[in-house]
């Protein structure tokens, strides 16, 4: 028999009713129908107790790269979520270990009732869930599971192509064109529950983990630049939406990739595949590193991946420039080694979007026009000319003159002395002569093009407001191609 306790509640006990939300990715009270399928449950359980759970996956860790950075946004935005869990009378458990041990556990001890969660549809996190709601089902309690990640549940999506994957950018469109309206949005759980929350009796246990938990090397956090968490994801958004020019103006090519500050909103932290060309990528260790500790010799290239490396974010076309000098533009490397780059040091790493954007660079996969290559000289020089984001990300070059700083090893000496920076000595040399290998590199692209035809192009709808890389040009002749921020 439960006991009643005097505002009409059950005791607590280990045998209360439970109902589990399952926080993953969507770490947020905002746009979560999971979480709201689950308090909606408490109405037909009116003593049972929620459990809003995230499970510090042991097992995700052997799977994925995550640097320190990484680490710092995942344990602020666990803060805040649980912090806005507890204004509503209750609060996130963490429970730790792999997931199939953990829910074991739970639906041994905690009389589940509902589990509700978001699907997730990377491949880890696919076969993961099947595990999970196997056992829910043997257990007799019931799993609801809603997508929230993406606009579009992807097997609609697929379904508007006959199941396929659309293979070219302008397919996908037009894919997205006929799928209609994505669902609108859900608004915030503003209460739990409806009269006072039932005691918790593990109000000791599954507290928040810290980054020495996570053996984070606090040497290796960049500046605190962007916090995880709902919070200061809503406060970015907002303070966003009153830009009216910036939004009703956006272009994504026309934003800078080096400007000191943003230009765009940094949200992007806070929300097998395909089938990609083969190229007969290089393997250098040698390059590979260079690139990826900002050591080309090319400042732009250098001082991107440097703030990548202290920041965690980049922006989009600075991702393309250095994504671009890796693969087919001048090192002739795998993609694939890019993206694993990415993925441990982005605050926004996800596999689709990080795979997906680096075929898409490497010309591997939707975007085929690999003549336009980006120049790591020219490009930065659009939008920044005295190079301030250089001298920021490279202090050794700060006292190069403007009109040396983004080839530095064409000044002569007599400037490098001055600069207190000498090229070779203090900064390397250029690792390759862009000039010269990205011709060999356009070659060998078109080699690899030859081996294996584009997908035909049919009925493909034209946007009058194509990026610039989406543009087809199909009819203008290869050598008129290149365009003044490319070669
Ligand atoms: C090689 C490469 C790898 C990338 N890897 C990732 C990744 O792992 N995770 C990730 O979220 N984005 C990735 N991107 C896409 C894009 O660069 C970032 O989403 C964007 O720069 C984030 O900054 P923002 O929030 O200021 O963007 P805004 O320009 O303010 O855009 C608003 C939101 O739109 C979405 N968005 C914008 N551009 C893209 C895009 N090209 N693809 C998908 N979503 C987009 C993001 O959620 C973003 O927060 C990658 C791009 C490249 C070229």
């Amino acid at each position: 028999m439960r006991k009643i306790n005097p505002q009409g509640r059950a005791q607590m006990s280990q045998k209360q009713a439970t109902v589990i939300h399952w926080f993953r990715k969507g770490l947020r009270l905002h746009d979560n129908p999971a979480l709201i399928a689950a308090v909606e449950k408490l109405d037909t359980l009116p003593s049972a107790h929620l459990r809003p759970i995230f499970i510090l996956d042991t097992k995700l860790v052997e799977t994925y790269r995550v640097g320190a950075n990484r680490w710092r946004f995942l344990v602020d935005s666990l803060a805040d979520l649980d912090k806005s869990l507890r204004s509503l009378g209750t609060r996130l458990y963490v429970l730790r270990g792999d997931p199939v041990s953990q829910f074991k556990f739970a639906l041994k001890n905690w009389n589940v009732k509902l589990i509700t969660y978001e699907t997730d549809t990377e491949p880890y996190a696919r076969k993961r869930d099947v595990e999970v709601f196997k056992l829910a089902e043997e257990a007799g309690v019931e799993v609801k599971y809603f997508f929230s990640h993406t606009l579009y549940e992807p097997i609609v999506l697929l379904r508007q192509n006959k199941s396929e994957a659309p293979k070219t950018y302008q397919k996908f469109l037009d894919v997205v064109s006929k799928a209609g309206e994505p669902p609108a949005s859900k608004v915030a759980v503003t209460e739990v529950y409806k009269q006072s929350p039932p005691k918790d009796p593990d109000k000791d246990k599954y507290q928040l983990p810290t980054l020495r938990e996570l053996h984070v090397d606090e040497s290796k956090l960049g500046p605190h630049l962007y916090p995880g968490g709902e919070t200061e994801a809503l406060r970015r958004l907002t303070q966003v939406m009153t830009r009216k020019t910036y939004i009703s103006n956006f272009e994504k090519p026309n934003t800078s990739p080096n400007s000191i500050e943003p230009s765009t909103t940094v949200l992007s932290p806070d929300p097998n595949l395909l089938i990609c060309k083969q190229i007969d990528w290089d393997v250098n260790p040698e390059y590979l590193s260079a690139w990826a500790e900002g050591r080309t010799g090319y400042p732009f290239i250098d001082a991107i991946m440097t703030q990548l490396r202290k920041e965690g974010w980049i922006h989009h076309l600075a991702r393309h420039a250095v994504a671009c000098f890796l693969t087919r533009g001048d090192l002739w490397i795998s993609w694939e080694e890019g993206q694993l780059v990415f993925e441990e040091l982005l605050l926004d790493a996800d596999v689709y979007l990080n795979a997906g954007n680096w075929m898409w660079l490497s010309a591997s996969a939707f975007f085929h026009q690999y003549y336009r290559v980006y120049s790591p000289i020219v490009f930065g020089k659009k939008t920044d000319p005295h190079g301030e984001y250089i001298r920021k990300y490279l202090p050794k070059l700060a006292k190069y003159p403007p009109n040396y700083i983004y080839e530095p090893w064409t000044a002569p000496m007599s400037v490098q002395k001055a600069a207190g920076c000498i090229i070779g000595t203090d900064y390397p040399k250029p690792i390759v002569d862009h000039a010269k290998i990205h011709k060999v590199n356009l070659q060998r692209m078109n080699a690899a093009y030859k081996k294996v035809p584009s997908p035909p192009k049919k009925n493909t709808p034209k946007f009058t407001r194509a990026s610039r890389e989406d543009d087809d040009d199909s009819s203008v002749p290869f050598a008129k191609k290149f365009r003044s921020e490319f070669c």
